[in-house]
């Protein structure tokens, strides 16, 4: 995950004033307990570990605490560079550019050659004619055509370079499409879960919305989050926390049609769009991932103890014409917000502007 999106999370995202300070003073005291340098980096580093917004982050400390290895200033400037400096993301851009512009120079290198080759080739086949003519000796034939047969030989050897250094830079194209598809497709996932992160998703509502006014469609957006998720990081640990949001993303993505959209909103929230549906099927769709959520066992990998049952609440709202994205989420918010506030594990739909409030559940 960029540091840009890591820091855009948790400065747009519902992080309030209470909750940033008190990551803020863990961080702090994590610093002065391992006998840290308190310089902005190893700061920057403990704050979004505890707020928990690079998954990446999280997980490299926490391998490093159950293996009992020490946090020192060295290891956490390696993560900081590894994570959270700027660019680390853009190295395989970077050599890919790099790459282009030494084939691109290779190739027309070769070409250049075989252009000067050709020209000359060509020039020297066109005083063949006249030395043939002049000819007054036989053996003198005999030395003409040795001269064609090495000036054509060292042409095809022009040649079978140009096609080598071709043969090569379409090997390495490949190699950089590969590499090109595989930065876009991780620019657009979820470090942690591998399903459709933050900025996919925003791309992708964008988009559900203009494509519903063109075509005069409806669709309904899904705000999902864990219930009581902290207190099970608290009981379980960060790890097999991570195991359940791996869980609960494969969840709903199995438990959706191919169309639909699901993507890590940040943190231990989700969220899905459901194009060409109103609000009462969006309804039936959260009620069935709600169900299917909290009839998963969590069990520990390691001594295959079942440890506990997870739910989620879910906030439904049906996008309305004329409606903006931002309208739309906190419309999503608020009915997760209701759904929370009436004892989670349960679905909550927005009332739709103008019209009456469905039922849920
Ligand atoms: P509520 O039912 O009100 O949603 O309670 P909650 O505890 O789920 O909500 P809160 O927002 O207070 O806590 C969210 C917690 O989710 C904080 C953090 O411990 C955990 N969390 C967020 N992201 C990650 C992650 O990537 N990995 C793990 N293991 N935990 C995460
Ligand atoms: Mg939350
Ligand atoms: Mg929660």
């Amino acid at each position: 995950m960029k540091k840009w999106e890591i820091w855009k999370q948790l400065l747009n995202y519902k992080h309030d004033i209470e909750q940033a300070k008190s990551y803020a003073k863990t961080a702090i005291d994590r610093i002065s307990r391992e006998k840290l340098p308190p310089t902005p980096d190893i700061y920057e580093l403990w704050y979004v570990y505890y707020a928990a917004q690079s998954p990446e982050v999280v997980k490299a400390i926490d391998v490093l605490v159950a293996n009992k290895q020490k946090i020192t200033n060295e290891r956490c400037k390696e993560l900081y560079q590894r994570f959270l400096s700027e660019g680390h993301n853009e190295d395989a851009v970077l050599r890919a550019g790099d790459r282009i512009n030494t084939t691109i120079k290779n190739v027309s290198g070769a070409v250049h050659d075989v252009r000067t080759a050709t020209s000359d080739y060509s020039g020297k086949l066109g005083g063949v004619s006249a030395q043939i003519a002049g000819v007054k000796d036989p053996s003198e034939l005999k030395d003409i055509l040795n001269n064609v047969v090495s000036d054509t030989h060292n042409m095809l050897n022009q040649n079978k370079r140009l096609e080598e250094e071709l043969d090569k830079s379409s090997q390495i194209m490949e190699e950089l499409q590969r590499d090109l598809d595989r930065v876009r497709r991780e620019a657009m996932m979820d470090g942690l879960t591998g399903i459709a992160n933050r900025k996919s998703f925003d791309s992708e509502l964008k988009r559900s919305v203009l494509s519903a006014r063109e075509k005069g469609e409806t669709f309904s957006l899904l705000m999902i989050d864990i219930d009581h998720f902290k207190t099970f990081n608290d009981n379980f640990g960060h790890q097999i926390g991570d195991q359940v949001l791996r869980l609960v993303a494969r969840t709903l993505t199995d438990g959706v049609k191919g169309r639909d959209l699901v993507a890590r909103y940040g943190g231990e929230e989700f969220c899905i769009i459901l194009p060409d549906t109103p609000l009462k099927a969006g309804v039936i769709v959260g009620e069935a991932l709600r169900k299917a959520v909290a009839s998963k066992d969590v069990v520990n990998r390691n001594t295959g103890e079942v440890l506990s049952r997870i739910t989620m609440s879910v906030g439904v709202a049906e996008w309305t014409d004329g409606e903006d994205v931002e309208e739309l989420i906190e419309r999503a918010d608020a009915a997760l917000y209701t759904a929370k506030h009436n004892g989670r594990n349960q679905v909550a739909a927005a009332p739709t502007p103008g019209r009456k409030q469905a039922k849920s559940k």
